[in-house]
């Protein structure tokens, strides 16, 4: 079973999301009928290539004469220029023409990477999207962001390239570790404080009664969770506007990953602490939100923010580092009411550093 999605791109490049279980063959078969090559690229994460080749051959050998396969480490390491050049190089040296796909399977990293080789390649080879995460599926394979990291900062080369379709297969997720499915969760809450609270109620259900198992009881959630996400970068395809209410919580995390040294926080956790910030400062600025809302969620979560607890000061001027500032002036992502969310520019310190207090008391 599955559902399709169009992602409108302001465009003539639409395509298609579509989520559901046993995707390959129809994978397989869109790219025989939309791309029509007879060799295909498929770049793929080490550990889903160690769980799922055998699917992926299966429904990937019959219909293409050559299939080639490149394995990349896992982690936010092989988002580096070595690595972008090691797939590049392979990719030109076992010959490409333009109308060669490439597969990127994998989670964020992957798509990242792999969606960057695919956007530079000849200017642009056909690129299609298998996240494998529960958080590429629901945020990071849309929106037609790729790139790499650099030595002074996360994702500072890259660009915008959109993949002819992204398929999320929910069979991957069955063997994702644990960890990984609290790191997607974080950006579902998100979903639902800034769009659709009904999505908090929904996911407490699934979890409460498959936990992180089922993937197929997932479908509707990640689903939903991919629509906002689809809804709000069509409207905005180059992060003008309110595209910005993605980044709900992210003001924080940002600040919260890299004290963390991008090693002791996950981007997910640090994400969820982040929105209890975000919280605070609605509600210094007017709003009545109970953070109860989130605490439902806590215990799945296993990380503390104890020994941030004497360093609060230096976070504020942390967050004016964020990418996403402008003028010197720390814009938060804020909320009237959960499922209205607004962009503030924030310029009461005692505001940021109570909602800092509250973030990491939280966490205590
Ligand atoms: P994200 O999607 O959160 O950005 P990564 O691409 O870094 O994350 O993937 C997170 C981890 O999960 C990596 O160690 C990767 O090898 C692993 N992984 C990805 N998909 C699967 C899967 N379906 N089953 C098992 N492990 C997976
Ligand atoms: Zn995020």
């Amino acid at each position: 079973m599955s559902n399709q999605i169009t992602v409108n791109t302001q465009s003539a490049a639409n395509y298609s999301y579509q989520v559901g279980t046993n995707l390959l063959e129809e994978v397989s078969a869109f790219i025989e009928k939309q791309i029509g090559s007879e060799k295909v690229f498929v770049v793929i994460d080490k550990n889903v290539y160690q769980h799922h080749i055998e699917s992926i051959n299966q429904a990937f050998q019959s219909r293409f004469q050559k299939m080639v396969t490149y394995v990349v480490p896992p982690g936010e390491k092989s988002k580096s220029f070595d690595q972008f050049g090691s797939i590049v190089d392979f990719v030109l040296n076992q010959g490409v023409e333009r109308s060669t796909p490439l597969v990127a399977i994998g989670g964020g990293v992957i798509g990242d990477l792999a969606g960057f080789v695919a956007a530079s390649v000849m200017r642009g080879i056909p690129l299609i999207q298998v996240p494998t995460t529960l958080l590429a599926m629901v945020d990071s394979s849309i929106g037609g962001k790729t790139g790499i990291n650099h030595s002074t900062g996360k994702n500072l080369i890259g660009a915008f390239y959109q993949p002819k379709a992204v398929f999320a297969d929910l069979n991957f997720l069955e063997t994702l570790p644990e960890k990984e499915w609290v790191n997607g969760l974080s950006e579902i809450i998100k979903y639902g404080m800034i769009e659709d609270p009904e999505i908090l109620h929904q996911l407490e259900r699934i979890i409460s009664e498959n936990g992180f198992t089922n993937p197929e009881k997932w479908q509707s959630i990640v689903e939903q969770s991919a629509q906002i996400k689809i809804d709000i970068v069509s409207r905005d395809v180059h992060e003008q506007g309110i595209r910005a209410f993605l980044n709900f919580g992210h003001t924080y995390a940002h600040v919260i990953e890299r004290v963390g040294n991008y090693s002791n926080y996950s981007h997910g956790e640090a994400v969820f602490a982040g929105m209890y910030g975000a919280i605070s400062a609605s509600n210094q600025l007017g709003a009545t939100i109970d953070s109860k809302i989130l605490d439902s969620f806590k215990a799945l979560y296993n990380f503390d923010l104890a020994s941030l607890k004497t360093r609060i000061d230096e976070f504020p001027p942390l967050m004016l580092k964020d990418k996403k500032a402008k003028n010197q002036q720390i814009r938060l992502v804020l909320l009237k009411e959960l499922g209205k969310p607004y962009v503030q520019e924030v310029d009461d310190m005692k505001i940021v550093q109570a909602s800092w207090v509250e973030a990491i008391q939280s966490f205590t």
